[in-house]
């Protein structure tokens, strides 16, 4: 058995799904559980759907039909004929979605966001799984909610992993059997009152690990529009390489100072049963990817991970005293709070620094909470820069004609706070 996920680009329009249906044909017969994340851009768009809807601004019903058109031209192109039940049923997600938005918001905004925002999942499987049927390419739709418990930390939903386990295995295994080829949600997840969570922005590769782990699968494979994991973002760098195979603690440190190929949350479920994952282009499929498993072939060349849309907090206490634990246990709880992740942090006696994602959701909150205690002073559009495995040449080279607001290195990893001249 094997957990394949596609994300976003690869079914962001007819072709795609068409070139997803070529590859999918060629593991019918095999035991494979597909997970798939919303179709292109949807994520943001009903992203940007909650928010009119929430905050009631005028672009509620320009972005529901956007969403909707979307889908439904998408549809048309890969299942012309309109008798097709799939018609119906994407008719109803949208005649709910509308009702849905027609009420007053009864709950928070984090409660708001994940009953709307998982709809792009709902629909990008509805359509492709009617479309894998209509190419013959047989298979069975699942509602991940039933399967992916959470707690109800709406936007960030923690798995129940025993309960998961349990259904994933009385559930789903069954009809993996059965039906051999499955097609589920990615980044969704369902509470025990049946409401729905999301598992974090780009989610998806977690919900495949999950999935490989409670399945005991053989292998996972991330289907993406790169040749592997790279050694660097080629939309930010010429000259990458691929990394033919890395071990999971490679992998874990990589995606953890921000390389995007892969969910910093996926590595570890397929560690602790060692199954390996392997990273490989839906464009030519045949080529071999990489291979994420047990080795002791540490990773040896140079990889640079560079996040944009940064930004640098310099937090100091209002009454001079020093940033000392007790200032710092303040700050901590209120991140923690706020559910803000700090990508490198630095102290001195009288200030704190911190950089995170500027994550328009969180920023105002936190930045409102840190006010009352302490002065804060902030910069934007500052990016940051890991580079691991370095040297000073390569470092000198990457700083040329920018500032450096913040720098840190260890034996193996060198940071870096840059803002452009
Ligand atoms: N569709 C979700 C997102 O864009 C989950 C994913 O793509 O993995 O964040
Ligand atoms: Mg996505």
């Amino acid at each position: 058995m094997q957990v394949f996920k596609f994300g976003g680009a690869s079914v962001k329009d007819a072709e795609s799904v068409i070139n997803v249906g070529t590859i999918l044909r060629k593991f019918a017969d095999q035991k494979t559980v597909v997970v798939v994340s919303a179709m292109g851009k949807t994520t943001n768009k009903l992203e940007e759907l909650v928010k009119a809807y929430y905050f009631k601004t005028p672009q509620l019903l320009n972005a529901f039909e956007e969403v909707k058109n979307y889908h439904f031209s998408l549809l048309n192109k890969l299942i012309p004929e309109k008798e097709n039940p799939i018609y119906n049923e994407l008719e109803n997600v949208f005649v709910e979605l509308l009702w849905a938005i027609e009420e007053e918001p009864a709950f928070s905004f984090n409660h708001h966001y994940d009953q709307i925002v998982s709809l792009g999942e709902i629909l990008s499987t509805k359509i492709i799984s009617a479309y894998l049927n209509y190419i013959h390419v047989s298979n069975q739709w699942i509602d991940v909610r039933g399967i992916i418990q959470t707690d109800n930390s709406y936007r960030e939903g923690k798995v129940n992993y025993e309960l998961s386990e349990t259904l994933a295995q009385t559930q789903l295994l069954p009809l993996v059997i059965k039906n051999k080829l499955i097609v589920t949600q990615g980044f969704i997840g369902g509470t025990s009152e049946n409401y729905t969570t999301t598992l974090g922005r780009e989610g998806s590769d977690y919900t495949a690990s999950l999935l490989a782990f409670f399945l005991n699968a053989e292998k996972v494979i991330i289907w993406k529009d790169v040749p592997g994991v790279l050694n660097a973002d080629p939309k930010y760098f010429k000259n990458t390489k691929k990394i033919k195979e890395l071990t999971y603690h490679d992998a874990i440190e990589l995606t953890y100072y921000g390389a995007s190929v892969i969910h910093p949350k996926t590595i570890k479920p397929l560690q602790n049963k060692s199954i390996p994952l392997f990273v490989k282009s839906f464009i030519s499929a045949a080529e071999e990817g990489t291979v994420i498993k047990e080795s002791d072939q540490r990773l040896n060349i140079t990889s640079y991970i560079f996040k944009t849309d940064q930004i640098l907090i310099s937090i100091q206490p209002k009454d001079f005293s020093f940033i000392a634990e007790d200032n710092l246990s303040i700050i901590f709880s209120l991140l923690s709070k706020n559910g803000v992740k700090v990508n490198m942090m630095q102290n001195s006696a009288i200030s704190f620094s911190i950089c995170i994602d500027n994550d328009d959701f969180k920023i105002e909150p936190l930045l409102e909470s840190l006010n009352d205690q302490f002065k804060v002073l902030y910069n934007t559009e500052v990016q940051l820069m890991t580079i691991r495995n370095y040297n000073d040449e390569i470092v000198a080279k990457l700083s040329e004609g920018k500032i450096i607001l913040m720098e840190q290195r260890s034996r193996n990893t060198h940071q870096m706070i840059i803002k452009s001249e």
